[in-house]
């Protein structure tokens, strides 16, 4: 009995310690560099979906983007 709750609370700590790795993992991908060919910019990938709905990207796309046509 006592040896299962202990289990069960070291169980619940590696859970917390995955839980902030994957926090971590993800804050540190989040400063990492991205470059915008697009936009010749380079800004943090953390910013990068604000930079994707951004009007500048946006004009950029619609004047360099249409390669397709
Ligand atoms: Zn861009």
């Amino acid at each position: 009995m006592d040896r299962h709750e202990h289990k069960q609370g070291v169980k619940y700590d590696n859970e917390q310690d995955r839980r902030n790795g994957y926090l971590e993992a993800q804050r540190r991908h989040a400063y990492k560099p991205w470059v915008c060919n697009l936009c010749s910019i380079k800004i943090l990938k953390g910013n990068k979906t604000n930079h994707l709905k951004s009007n500048k990207h946006r004009n950029n796309i619609s004047q360099n983007g249409d390669h397709d046509k």
